[in-house]
């Protein structure tokens, strides 16, 4: 029997990982088994414990892993499954591995951070706190890498061959054409990953690649992100509103503190505010860019002009990389990031971590919140129980460096910037498949998210819709 297990992301929009078994054998010999995905849990503490548990299949009983994308809760799981003995190829796109290749050593010098900070503070139950993985182990885990380019064909073994296609969600981001060949018949399965906005569009400008997930699918099982299932993204231009909160903020001399992921976020937010420099919409002040990872981000980007949008391949021509942008610094070392904090001329300081939970953002909005000249901008998510979801909620005063900070500084929140499809733009693509899937299993999504998605869909298009259960087996035959 060949079957598809959900191990993750199902439930919660984190930790995907969905396991492909092809037929096991009556000699009870395990078929070829492949990961689509395997991602970090992240968030609430009841997922997080999950990234202890073994997986219900030994590591190194998994032949192959196929990555959507880069982010973390799709990818930060594959140093601890090599860790645990898999030592196979993990297949990705070239635009995928290049930023994995500083995003997983990154989060593996993040676990040995909290590892340390419990061992000092004496908080953790384990004696002495170990950390998932290590910086060294992430990049130990690299050497799996195997690039695919998108569309072309990749036999795994004589049951499985892929394909991957666009989900326009972020750079090198695609979906997963499978197909499984058992019993003489041969099956298709798309994995969605993330999918991006559909098509590019006044309500979703800036966007530094192209977009529009590929169209035209067929899938006799589809297994559907639904990260927004029961939230439509506003449908106005961000671009009016974020230059009259630049000009404001500038008049009262104050600068605008800008919390934001550095990979693709932070890119895109650069894009728009060149752009609206170049168009005298706002005033050119200072703008730093203060993080580590930025510039290579800021490199990988430069690398993969064909997936720009037509709007960055036109500033690109006429501007430049904005590593030599007059006005823009891109602060590396932590020096660097000292002297932005001695600055009290009005600028647009943009730094990560994107929710306020760690990195040198700290610094800044410890400097500058309980300034009332100064704006505090929102571009990202902000989960429950961070301190972005704090701030953005207006609590005051927030704790920073184990003090009280209080929250003085205008707080405003654009929701206009999200990678992810909403209802009308997943129902536009859905109508572009060529066939009407048998049935399609919801993953990636809050269970309320989830639930409308499937009653949207089958409303809609009269489409089955299951929601995907943690460790739920399908059989594939
Ligand atoms: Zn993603």
């Amino acid at each position: 029997m060949s079957y598809l297990q959900f191990l993750g992301a199902a439930g919660v929009v984190t930790g995907s990982k969905h396991l492909i078994n092809t037929s096991a054998d009556s000699s009870g010999r395990n078929g070829f088994q492949v990961l689509i995905d395997c991602g970090l849990f992240q968030g609430q503490k009841e997922w997080r414990e999950r990234n202890w548990q073994d997986a219900p299949v030994p590591a190194a009983q998994i032949d192959a892993v196929i990555l959507t994308h880069a982010h973390l809760d799709h990818s930060g799981w594959i140093p601890r499954l090599v860790k645990e003995g898999f030592h196979g190829p993990i297949y990705a796109t070239p635009a995928t591995i290049d930023l994995c290749s500083i995003l997983l050593p990154d989060s593996g010098h993040l676990q040995e951070e909290d590892a340390d900070f419990y061992n000092k503070k004496k908080v953790s139950k384990h004696s002495p706190a170990l950390p998932l993985y290590t910086l060294a182990e992430a990049q130990e885990a690299l050497q799996y890498f195997k690039p695919v380019e998108i569309e072309q064909n990749k036999q795994l073994c004589p049951e499985i061959s892929f394909r991957y296609v666009r989900a326009a969600h972020i750079l090198g981001s695609c979906m997963a054409e499978i197909s499984l060949r058992v019993d003489g018949t041969t099956r298709r399965l798309l994995f969605t990953g993330d999918l991006g906005r559909v098509r590019s569009n006044g309500a979703a400008p800036g966007k530094v690649l192209h977009s529009g997930p590929a169209e035209g699918e067929t899938a006799d099982l589809l297994v559907l992100e639904s990260t927004y299932g029961n939230r439509n993204h506003p449908k106005d231009d961000p671009r009016p509103q974020l230059a009259s909160i630049i000009q404001q903020t500038v008049q009262r001399g104050g600068s605008v503190i800008v919390p934001a992921f550095a990979v693709e976020r932070t890119q895109k937010f650069l894009f728009m505010l060149k752009e609206l420099m170049e168009s005298d919409r706002i005033p050119r002040i200072p703008v730093y860019c203060d993080s580590p990872m930025a510039i290579k981000a800021v490199e990988i980007f430069l690398k993969y002009q064909e997936e720009y949008s037509e709007e960055t391949r036109q500033l690109i021509s006429k501007s430049g990389s904005p590593l030599q942008w007059p006005g823009f610094t891109f602060a590396s070392t932590p020096e660097e990031s000292k002297k932005i904090n001695a600055s009290y001329y009005p600028s647009i300081i943009v730094s990560s971590s994107g929710m306020a939970t760690g990195g040198r953002i700290l610094h800044h909005l410890a400097q500058r919140m309980s300034d009332p000249k100064n704006t505090i901008l929102f571009i990202g998510f902000q989960a429950p129980g961070t301190r972005g979801f704090a701030i953005k909620n207006g609590t005051s005063p927030i704790k920073m460096f184990g003090q009280e900070v209080p929250l003085r500084a205008q707080v405003v929140a654009l929701e206009q910037f999200s990678d992810h499809a909403d209802p009308p733009e997943m129902l536009e693509w859905l109508r572009t498949f060529k066939n009407k899937p048998r049935v399609t299993y919801l993953v990636h999504g809050e269970p309320a998210a989830s639930a409308a998605l499937r009653d949207t869909i089958s409303k809609e298009l009269g489409w089955e819709v299951k929601i995907a259960e943690w460790m739920e087996k399908v059989q594939l035959t």
